[in-house]
């Protein structure tokens, strides 16, 4: 996994510090400074194998031994440039030799001047066998000087930390680094105040940095580590208690009025609202009258029904006098928004219309591919408040869109949308207030990793779904077995045959140039990640091209098993009118086939369509999944999903089967949170904040977090502006910075 280091602003320059190879090397893992040095943990540690004598060694085998240099000899190198050092050791009782190819000859002298005859040595390596003099050897050994002494036995068997590489980066330089870093560690800034450490048994950074760079035994790596986990958590938390002083003191609209809009909307719901819907309704109801901004997370599974949540808190804001706008991920969702939300609304939408209710507002929708005269018009309600709801993209925010009395911000698919988002939804308040945020999700996660990763937010649950919906079966089809493929599209084809509709979803649009599926409007799919214990690199499985829309809506119409079923494609390249075509053309049942990019992935709402089938299904990520499955079984009739794969059967297959088989977004957020780590928690646009931790784990230190959480919270409250915690403070601003480079702090 690639490591993402930031600088600390304000702490000791690496090129001042240490020796220039050192510096480079730290430098190529973007490491400048000490204090991100002595943070930058190692990937493991080499427990040595335990001493041994040298007469027990056997070839292949890991070994560590005391002993004293014989003798030493140097030849060229037969058939290339450069010097075979050859250094017989003995223990005493049996001799090896340790053998060293070099190619320059500073090298060469680098080694003599150590290995001088009669020197005592710790000598780590595995052995080996050379065929030309017949005896064992130890090819490039690591050694170093004994000291003969019970703490020099100890010494020798410490544990040694393990950085990660880079190519011509050698580990001894990285230790070396750090062992020249450890010398100034009394000089790191220390953010987690004195007497938190001592209250919770921590301890100082200091010895911390020592432990974790220079341990003498493997406990000592734990503690030392303990001290990192606990920062990072620490600094987290206080940001999220700042933001939270920050909302406190910050004015915001009361939106308490009770009607009209609310009781008329209520009145003409075509259901029951669930329970859960009431009671999420009622907190958020609360939470906006407060005259400070809320920020609320509501997560629910996909068709859980948080759009009616949403819609009735709008009105609330209407109705209080102030407007509210629902920011979508794409514009295809913003415009299916808008089309449900003018449905429901029905005449109560149609203020200053001939057939408009008395009490009506107006909802307009605001997305970049506009018209300049259908978009001035909007922008002219939007600013006069005529327009009491709005529905864009997030493009609205860049855009420089002024609202008249913005009361109420909703972000639907908040794994899209970033902190910096939310931030600057907050400037868009009428004088000087901010507006209160919802931010919607389909991709819950567990309560620790809420606190860790979301800190600033409520967190609101909505666990049931209304009844209706039939529900979705999904099967993993592995499609070398040829009659499994057939099969799928056999399904497709009932499907159709019983008047229903399929989703066909690829990685790409075309399959010649790679990389297309990157639009502005459509992320690329993220990959599942490699299983936990790979080490980086790929899986080795992925052979083939992953298929496109257009190539596979032309394969489809070849298949026997769909002849006559009208196909049509969607995907962010084309022309807005043509993608809004294309949706509405399969509302309308005018096409049986949609063969799409993932733009499909958020939000839409077909209802009669009952199939998914996901080719290369290994290409998306596991909420892109279970989003993508969640598009169909949402009306009457259920629905059937199929992850497709041409990887052979393994991990990867074996992943999908999980996801094939959670239950529902709770279950399904568990299994992405562990194949993931807490790396990319809530997806790859969620805040940098949690994209960069280093050292927590969300799962693993649940316990952690919330210590971390009370002791931050209770620091923040006793100095909100942290003028008594100046090392706090600009870890602080270190964080952020790191997290979102292009964000200005307010
Ligand atoms: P999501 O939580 O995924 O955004 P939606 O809000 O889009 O879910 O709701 C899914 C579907 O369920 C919509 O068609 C919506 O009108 C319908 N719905 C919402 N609440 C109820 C309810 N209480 N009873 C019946 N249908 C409902
Ligand atoms: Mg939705």
């Amino acid at each position: 996994m690639a490591r993402r280091v930031e600088s600390a602003r304000g702490s000791m320059p690496l090129s001042e510090l240490l020796e220039r190879k050192e510096a480079r090397a730290m430098s190529s893992f973007g490491v400048k400074d000490l204090d991100t040095m002595l943070r930058f943990a190692p990937r493991r540690y080499t427990v040595p194998a335990p001493l041994r004598s040298l007469h027990d060694v056997q070839v292949g085998e890991e070994m560590s031994a005391i002993v004293s240099v014989v003798r030493v000899k140097e030849r060229s190198m037969r058939s290339r440039r450069g010097s075979i050092l050859e250094v017989v050791v003995s223990d005493e009782v049996e001799e090896i030799t340790l053998t060293f190819f070099l190619a320059k000859q500073h090298l060469v002298e680098w080694h003599r001047s150590r290995l001088v005859v009669g020197k005592h040595l710790v000598v780590r390596g595995t052995v080996g066998w050379n065929s030309y003099s017949g005896s064992p050897q130890i090819t490039h050994p690591d050694y170093e000087e004994y000291d003969d002494t019970p703490e020099g036995i100890a010494h020798a068997q410490r544990p040694l930390p393990v950085y990660p590489l880079k190519q011509n980066i050698a580990q001894r330089t990285m230790r070396a680094a750090t062992e020249q870093g450890l010398e100034f560690a009394g000089s790191l800034a220390q953010p987690v105040p004195r007497s938190v450490l001592s209250a919770r048994g921590l301890l100082t950074l200091p010895e911390a940095a020592t432990k974790v760079h220079r341990p003498a035994t493997v406990q000592d790596t734990r503690e030392g580590m303990a001290h990192l986990v606990f920062e990072e958590a620490f600094v987290l938390q206080a940001i999220f208690a700042q933001r939270r002083a920050v909302d406190a003191r910050t004015p915001a609209p009361a939106l308490q009025a009770t009607g009209p809009l609310q009781g008329l909307f209520d009145d003409r719901l075509p259901f029951e609202l669930t329970a859960g819907q009431l009671e999420i309704g009622d907190q958020i109801a609360e939470r906006v009258g407060r005259d400070h901004p809320t920020s609320v997370l509501l997560q629910g599974d996909v068709g859980s029904g948080k759009t009616v949540i949403a819609l009735r808190a709008m009105l609330r804001a209407v109705d209080s006098g102030h407007q509210a706008v629902l920011l979508a991920p794409t514009e295809v969702l913003a415009e299916q928004h808008h089309r449900t939300i003018t449905q429901l609304l029905g005449d109560l939408a149609r203020a200053g219309q001939l057939d408009g209710a008395a009490d009506a507002t107006r909802v307009r929708l605001l997305t970049g591919s506009q018209r300049t005269a259908e978009r001035r018009q909007t922008l002219l309600d939007v600013t006069s408040g005529l327009a009491g709801i709005v529905i864009g993209t997030h493009a609205l925010l860049t855009e420089g869109v002024e609202f008249a009395a913005l009361g109420l911000a909703v972000i639907d698919e908040q794994h899209r949308f970033g902190v910096d988002h939310r931030r600057r939804l907050r400037t868009k308040g009428p004088s000087g207030m901010s507006p209160h945020v919802v931010v919607m999700t389909a991709t819950p996660i567990p309560r620790t990793a809420a606190l860790a990763t979301v800190g600033d937010l409520d967190v609101l649950t909505l666990r049931e779904s209304p009844g209706l919906r039939a529900g979705v079966t999904t099967h993993v089809v592995p499609e070398q077995i040829a009659s499994w493929e057939t099969r799928m599209w056999g399904r497709a084809a009932e499907e159709i045959a019983a008047g229903r509709q399929v989703f066909v979803v690829c990685a790409r649009i075309d399959e010649t140039a790679p990389g297309d599926g990157a639009t502005p409007h459509e992320p690329p799919p993220e990959p599942l990640p490699p299983p936990p214990d790979a080490d980086g690199g790929a899986t080795g499985t992925l052979l083939e091209e992953p298929r496109g829309v257009l190539a596979t809506a032309e394969r489809l119409a070849r298949r026997p098993e769909l002849a006559g079923a009208r196909i049509g494609v969607l995907h962010g390249r084309m022309p807005a009118e043509d993608k809004q075509r294309a949706m509405e053309d399969m509302l309308a049942g005018r096409i049986d086939i949609l063969v799409a990019t993932t733009v499909i992935e958020v939000g839409v709402d077909i209802p009669n369509a009952s199939a998914m089938i996901v080719l290369d299904a290994e290409r998306f990520g596991v909420s892109q999944l279970h989003q993508l499955r969640g598009r169909v079984g949402r009306g009457e009739h259920a629905g059937i999903a199929f992850l497709s794969t041409r990887l052979t059967p393994g991990d990867a297959q074996s992943r999908l089967k999980q996801i094939a088989d959670a239950a529902d977004g709770f279950a399904l957020a568990e299994i992405d949170l562990e194949m993931r780590g807490a790396g990319d928690l809530v997806g790859e646009e969620q805040s940098g904040l949690q994209r960069t931790l280093k050292h927590l784990d969300v799962i693993r230190d649940a316990r952690i977090i919330e210590q971390a959480r009370e002791d931050a919270f209770a620091v923040v409250a006793a100095d909100p502006d942290l003028t008594a915690h100046p090392d706090l403070a600009g870890a602080i601003e270190n964080r952020l910075r790191d997290a979102d480079p292009d964000v200005e702090r307010s």
